[in-house]
């Protein structure tokens, strides 16, 4: 089997990466950083976004695990003590593989032939880069509502953790098909009006944004961060592509949830 590995790249995570690799190698496995199987991340979740972006050309050969070198990972959720056992499970390929669902976001230019298509793992959220975003919010071709605010994200199950948490949105057991829009700031009083609470939307649903003062925004795709100019429309649904991860041993979503925001105690 062909394996690779993506480090945080400080003095614990690369050691420890290092450690990791000699083991498979001993083991018979494949080092390969084009075409891996099963990709080792070893720092935190950050970590695991660069390395789900390097290889999201190739998501169905490949499977993802992460070990966290800080704190527990909503993605990075094994422990350095545990590398022994994480290699001994790889060697044996004695792993299951579940998938979690991504966002598409597809950026249309002004110039009608021109579109880019992201992948996300956590979300993409869009802000102006001026001080308000004025965008339409259009569900499956209908006008929903004339967004006024700080910005907008969308997010997939398994970054309802993430960001869209700390604005205020739901968390999504990552076996749904869904992607969920969170707003900030928006802005509302008398004259101008949003739903106002987060909106979770199944994968056969579209959103689609366009721009009402200026076609230049500001985007993230998880930790990337783009200036897009010339924008018609910004859609997002639920990708057909999945994220497959490596599961060695069961640690339920909720347990995640748990031991991440609520307490590590028990
Ligand atoms: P990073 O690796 O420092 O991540 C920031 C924090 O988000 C870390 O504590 C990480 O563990 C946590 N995190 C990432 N994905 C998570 C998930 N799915 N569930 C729970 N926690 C998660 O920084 P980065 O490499 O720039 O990561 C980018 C991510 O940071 C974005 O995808 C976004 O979700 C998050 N972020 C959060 C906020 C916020 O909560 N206000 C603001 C900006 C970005």
């Amino acid at each position: 089997m062909k394996f690779s590995i993506q480090s945080r790249n400080d003095q614990v995570s690369n050691e420890l990466a290092q450690r990791a690799k000699q083991y498979l190698c001993d083991f018979g496995l494949e080092f390969d950083d084009e075409e891996p199987e099963i990709v080792l991340s070893v720092g935190g979740d950050g970590t695991l976004l660069h390395a789900f972006h390097k290889y999201s050309h190739r998501l169905d050969e490949t499977a993802f695990v992460g070990i966290h070198t800080g704190h527990l990972g909503f993605y990075a959720d094994w422990k350095p003590s545990e590398i022994e056992k994480l290699v001994i499970s790889i060697a044996r390929h004695s792993y299951e593989v579940i998938e979690y669902p991504l966002l598409q976001v597809t950026i249309n230019a002004e110039n009608e032939a021109e579109s880019t298509t992201y992948l996300a793992l956590n979300e993409s959220t869009i802000k102006s880069p001026g001080v308000t975003l004025v965008v339409d919010v259009e569900l499956n071709g209908r006008l929903f509502e004339r967004f006024r605010g700080d910005g907008l994200c969308m997010s997939t199950p398994s970054g309802s953790t993430a960001y869209s948490k700390s604005l205020g949105g739901a968390i999504i057991h990552p076996s749904l098909p869904a992607m969920q829009l969170t707003e900030m700031a928006s802005i509302n009083n008398r004259v101008f009006r949003t739903v106002g609470s987060p909106l979770v939307l199944p994968d056969h649903h579209r959103c689609v944004l366009t721009p009402v003062q200026g076609p230049d925004f500001m985007l993230t795709v998880d930790h990337l961060q783009l200036l897009h100019k010339g924008v018609r429309s910004i859609e997002y649904r639920v990708a057909n592509e999945k994220v497959r991860f490596a599961r060695f041993r069961p640690f339920p979503f909720w347990e995640r949830v748990h031991d991440s925001f609520v307490s590590s105690d028990s």
